[in-house]
């Protein structure tokens, strides 16, 4: 795209054309459900589930209404609830923390490391307590994390690990793709997600078959048997549209996430020798480079820099969790997290999608090799 200031415009993500990639089959999946006498709770969400568990080597997938509400669920169907203590990393999306409060249990924030943005498990296990209950860490920007240590620690202290997964789907460890190691894996489908729905959607897998009973109980209103209600449920069903739409864009997912493997490859070698510091990639992980994030002390100026010539980026996420206006007066907002404060003041996302072409990654890198503070 060009526009009158004669630059190539880069869009930091482009769905509209993801989805006009793949529009016959959107089309046919969704006209199929409202020729239907089902629109919830399906036979189209049985399958994407049957489908996502396969995907992530879980036994099972249980399709909720968004990420927010999976985590909020995995949390409540592993026994989380009033007053226990959720170890939750410092640098997150908000709905991590969120889902914690959403059930009267308190999220004990552990700053991440400065080099990767990640846990380091000794200041994990340092903040562990004996109302602490859960474990809580996230695959930021899809950069898995390595469970194992921390599956250690939460045995050693009779914890449950849920591993936020909102932004990690074909992510990998040794090989081994996030969403079974855990005892649950919380997912989103929100749009800009690497697997979205049309909407919003969400779900858990787990190898627990009784925890995924429990969340699939938990999802509609408490209940097994129709009318009878054996807890206090939730409204949250991943409806048999979204479920359909998924179905046809996970068929394109490996693709998908081939190329944003291609860009971030292209953005590494074209970087290598800027002022930035760039993603650290630990031997054996495979990201899903849902975000390819820099880090810079001039982060505005660089912002403002690509702007001007035409590159659109995103900062996640410029408020940490608790700076949030939301937990202003509380002991949350009390917490001394340097380094997130720290990230949310250096990260830039640079565009990253399976929509970018070779001369939009190039012109990516023109322009941010160009900047001088
Ligand atoms: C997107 C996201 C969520 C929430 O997902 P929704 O589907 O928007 O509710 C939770 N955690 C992280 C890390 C996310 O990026």
């Amino acid at each position: 795209m060009s526009t009158a200031t004669g630059h190539h415009q880069v869009a930091f993500l482009d769905l509209q054309a993801l989805h006009r990639e793949m529009h016959e089959e959107l089309t046919a999946a969704a006209a199929a459900v409202i020729g239907s006498d089902r629109v919830l709770l399906g036979p189209r969400l049985t399958a994407f589930e049957a489908s996502w568990a396969a995907q992530v080597g879980a036994r099972e997938a249980v399709g909720v209404g968004s990420g927010l509400d999976a985590l909020v669920l995995a949390l409540r169907a592993l026994g989380v609830g009033p007053g226990a203590e959720v170890v939750v990393p410092s640098h997150t999306f908000v709905a991590t923390w969120l889902a914690v409060l959403h059930l009267g249990a308190v999220p004990v924030a552990v700053d991440v490391e400065s080099a990767t943005g990640t846990w380091d498990p000794a200041a994990v296990a340092a903040a562990v307590g004996p109302r602490t209950r859960a474990l809580l860490p996230v695959h930021m920007y899809g950069h898995p994390v390595d469970l194992a240590p921390l599956l250690d620690i939460a045995d050693r202290h009779g914890l449950v690990l849920v591993d936020d997964a909102a932004q990690a789907h074909g992510a990998r460890t040794r090989g081994v793709p996030v969403g079974a190691d855990g005892h649950a894996t919380a997912w989103s489908f929100y749009p800009g997600k690497n697997l979205g729905a049309l909407g919003d959607g969400g779900a858990v897998t787990t190898s627990d078959t009784d925890v995924a009973a429990r969340v699939r109980s938990l999802r509609n209103y408490g209940s097994r048997v129709k009318y009878v209600h054996d807890e206090v449920g939730y409204n949250s069903r991943l409806d048999e549209l979204q479920a359909a739409l998924l179905e046809v864009k996970l068929r394109h997912l490996a693709v998908h996430q081939a190329r944003r493997v291609a860009v971030a490859a292209a953005y590494a070698d074209g970087l290598a020798d800027c002022d930035l510091e760039l993603p650290v990639v630990p031997v054996g992980t495979e990201p899903a480079w849902h975000l390819y994030v820099v880090r810079t002390p001039h982060r505005d100026a660089l912002q403002q820099h690509l702007a001007a010539r035409g590159v659109q980026t995103l900062v996640h996420y410029p408020v940490p969790c608790h700076r949030q206006p939301a937990f202003a007066g509380t002991p949350l907002a009390r917490q001394h997290l340097p380094v997130a404060d720290a990230l949310a003041a250096q990260v830039l996302s640079l565009p990253m999608g399976p929509h970018l072409s070779a001369t939009d990654r190039d012109t990516v890198i023109d322009a941010v090799r160009s900047f001088r503070p």
